[in-house]
């Protein structure tokens, strides 16, 4: 009797979660069959494609968190912190520029290396990416996104801060909490996502938020070996 009510309980999750990404799939999905439509009907097929690239980075992003949730393993190596970042710096430099945000790295070297899942780190970095890029407001004009990483007693530490529209107190006081957004398409998985990859790992994962200032996530790694 428990195994079925068990196995009700997990069919029951099974079926939300398949229900939300059907639901955050068929968007950009619409997005993309329009732009294709578009794309078809002119010449000017450039225009159409931006379009139709991020509504397809979109997608992808989105499929990725929501296997994630599900994947139970998680294989780490020893890494060095900096190849990792450097590994990233192509896709944030194009994600930036498509939608006019002005990208700064700067990224402290280090021998020492993390342990790290590469691939879900570097999710983490992708998510965080993505939310600033939806901070920015139609009328803000002057867009910033810094990364910068430093060593701080034994830990390596990734800040990604944004000149967006920051957090108010009642977003900031639901924050983390699962399919919490306030986002018109928003999964609300990404930020509770990050958090538990990052703590799996043994590091920690903060915010800091001003309401129409800016926002800065603070990511720490233990350093070893
Ligand atoms: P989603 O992006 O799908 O809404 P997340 O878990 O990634 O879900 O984020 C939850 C909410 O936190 C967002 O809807 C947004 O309100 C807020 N948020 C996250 N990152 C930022 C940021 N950099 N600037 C402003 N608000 C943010
Ligand atoms: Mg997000």
């Amino acid at each position: 009797f428990e195994n079925l009510l068990t196995f009700h309980h997990q069919m029951e999750a099974v079926s939300h979660i398949a229900a939300g990404v059907a639901h955050e799939l068929r968007n950009p999905l619409s997005v993309i069959r329009g732009f294709l439509q578009l794309a078809q009907l002119t010449n000017d097929h450039q225009k159409y494609y931006d379009t139709i690239m991020s509504e397809m980075n979109r997608m992808n992003g989105i499929l990725e968190d929501f296997l994630s949730v599900s994947r139970k393993k998680m294989e780490r190596r020893w890494q060095s912190p900096s190849h990792i970042m450097n590994s990233l710096v192509e896709i944030m430099k194009a994600e930036c520029l498509l939608h006019d945000v002005e990208f700064q790295l700067n990224l402290t070297e280090t021998n020492q290396q993390v342990y790290v899942n590469e691939s879900m780190v570097k999710q983490v970095m992708l998510n965080l990416l993505r939310n600033s890029v939806e901070a920015f407001g139609e009328s803000n004009s002057n867009r910033h996104l810094n990364i910068t990483t430093t060593i701080e007693a034994e830990n390596y530490i990734i800040e990604v801060k944004d000149n967006g529209k920051g957090m108010p107190d009642s977003v900031l006081k639901q924050l983390g909490k699962p399919f919490f957004t306030t986002k018109e398409r928003g999964t609300g998985i990404g930020i509770p996502l990050c958090k538990k990859i990052i703590e799996d790992h043994g590091g920690s994962f903060r915010v800091n938020s001003a309401y129409s200032i800016g926002t800065t996530v603070i990511v720490s790694l233990p350093l070893g070996r």
